[in-house]
């Protein structure tokens, strides 16, 4: 028998609790201070510079990590550099088994990871353990497969590696950041030094364990922990050949200025601020899920969040309903709990900025809506928050929060949809809820986004090319695109 659509409502609203379910800590061991990757060695820095990398849920520090100077760097992209003349011209099918044997080892530590990845950095370990690691080995497993086959990608062309890559990674997916830009480079025949956040270096430092496990040839991976100015020296080395950043848009204008006249090739993935559209015919259950994957995956730290909702005027309100009901069965809490939707929020900083820009919503006049949820008393949280009666204009709508803020906008017709969503300086992805086919095509056709999911959100495959229009930045990671930033076709 059907229930009502009372009853239906009913049971929404209902939560179920669960007993915690912790996932367990005492199989990884954190070494209280790292040295940095260089050469296929962890060697001790010359900097005499550390800082902490912590647990953003609990602030405990976890490590201390080098800040590497000028010196460290030189040393990195030498050993990069001196890697290069043989693994450019090694067997490419030699070059694709140590890619090969990196996926498999991942696969195989996969549960280290996840809680390391977690512990640092604060996010749900049900999503490092389903999401980031996994997409991790499946990018190295996929490169793996085009390293001996590049003259096919590229027919009529002659591919040639560039030399040493230097990659710059943000803080938000550290080990899937790191993947998307050495799996590619390695494949090519490049060699990297690369620089995580400083936030959450910890994954990066195992990754340079599962490299010597993996016999992986001195020199060809480089990792160098540090801040900003660790990053820029990376960039600005003359020996670097390639820059590969994923970051704010602000640092990507700034790496771009600071390269430009010096011949190195570049590619920037920056922010966002993608519009999730929802039409009157779309399965209104199965937009929620995708609106609250849109913009509470990982806290809302995602470059291509659906941080602005576009809900058609005739279901916004029946959608919002459902929404709201949603948002209280989130869990927020123990980021280790398999159970928690919702972990911390990475840094102060970001905790910070999320603050005040939900403070400047609300006094640009829009209506905030957050579920009762209890915030833990140490860490950085923030709760999942919704805003209604938001106007293009607000900062909410047009900055990028990144962090569990959704701002909700409605629209009447489908050209009214496409160009407030492309209403914004960014243009890295977007979302379309239609039942109609031919509906999706018009809409994918007319959004300057790299990627247009459709009836889904924040789908990954190391098969599909990544990468954003205007202010998101140039040049694509994953798929064949992926393979292309570094290589010279002669
Ligand atoms: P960020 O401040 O730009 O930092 C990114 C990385 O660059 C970090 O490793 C950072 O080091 C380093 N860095 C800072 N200043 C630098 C400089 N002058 N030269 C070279 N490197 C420098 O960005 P974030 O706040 O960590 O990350 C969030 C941003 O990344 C968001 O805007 C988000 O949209 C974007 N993002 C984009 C994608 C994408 O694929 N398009 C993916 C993920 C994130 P520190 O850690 O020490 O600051
Ligand atoms: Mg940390």
């Amino acid at each position: 028998m059907a229930i009502t659509k009372r009853q239906a409502t009913e049971l929404a609203k209902q939560t179920f609790e669960y007993a915690p379910a912790p996932e367990s800590i005492d199989h990884i061991k954190i070494e209280p201070r790292y040295g940095l990757f260089i050469g296929g060695k962890m060697i001790p820095p010359h900097s005499k510079k550390r800082f902490p990398t912590i647990n953003p849920a609990t602030e405990q520090k976890l490590s201390e990590v080098v800040e590497a100077d000028e010196v460290d760097v030189d040393r990195a992209v030498k050993a990069a550099g001196k890697a290069f003349d043989s693994w450019s011209r090694m067997a490419a099918a030699r070059r694709a088994r140590y890619l090969f044997r990196i996926s498999r080892i991942l696969q195989e530590r996969a549960r280290e990871l996840a809680v390391v990845e977690t512990m640092d950095g604060g996010k749900p370990i049900k999503e490092s353990r389903d999401v980031d690691i996994p997409l991790a080995a499946a990018h190295f497993f996929y490169y793996a497969g085009w390293a001996d086959k590049l003259e096919w990608a590229f027919p009529n062309r002659k591919p040639r590696p560039l030399g040493v890559a230097g990659q710059v990674i943000p803080w938000n997916f550290p080990l899937l950041m790191l993947a998307w830009k050495i799996a590619p480079a390695l494949a090519a025949g490049n060699t990297v030094v690369l620089k995580p956040a400083e936030t959450t270096p910890l994954s990066a430092l195992l990754f340079a364990d599962i490299c010597m496990q993996a016999e992986l040839p001195p020199g060809v991976v480089n990792i160098l922990t540090g801040g900003g100015k660790t990053g820029s020296l990376v960039v600005m080395h003359p020996l670097v050949k390639k820059v590969a950043f994923t970051g704010s848009t602000e640092v990507g204008k700034l790496i771009q200025r600071s390269l430009a006249g010096t011949g190195k090739r570049l590619t920037l993935e920056l922010g966002g601020k993608a519009a999730n559209i929802v039409f009157d015919d779309a399965p209104l259950d199965q937009a929620v899920e995708g609106i609250v994957n849109g913009i509470y995956f990982n806290q809302g730290h995602v470059c291509c969040a659906g941080s602005r909702l576009l809900v058609q005027e005739s279901i916004a309100e029946p959608l919002l309903e459902k929404l709201k009901i949603r948002l209280g069965t989130l869990r927020l809490g123990d980021q280790l709990d398999k159970n928690t939707d919702i972990g911390a929020i990475n840094s102060k900083t970001q905790l910070e900025k999320i603050e005040s820009l939900v403070e400047s919503g609300i006094e640009e006049g829009a209506d905030i809506f957050q579920p009762e949820c209890k915030l833990p008393e140490r860490g950085y949280w923030f709760p999942p928050t919704l805003f209604t009666n938001v106007s293009q204009s607000y900062r909410i709508a047009r900055e990028e929060i990144f962090g569990p803020v959704l701002s909700v906008l409605t629209f009447r017709t489908p050209a009214e949809a496409v160009e407030k969503a492309n209403n914004t300086p960014y243009g890295l992805s977007a979302g379309v809820w239609t039942d109609k086919g031919s509906r999706i095509l018009w809409m994918a056709e007319r959004m300057r986004a790299g990627v247009v999911w459709a009836n889904t959100f924040n789908r990954f495959d190391p098969t599909s090319p990544f990468g954003g229009y205007k202010e998101s930045g140039f040049g694509r990671e994953g798929g064949r695109h992926g393979l292309l930033p570094y290589l010279e076709l002669v």
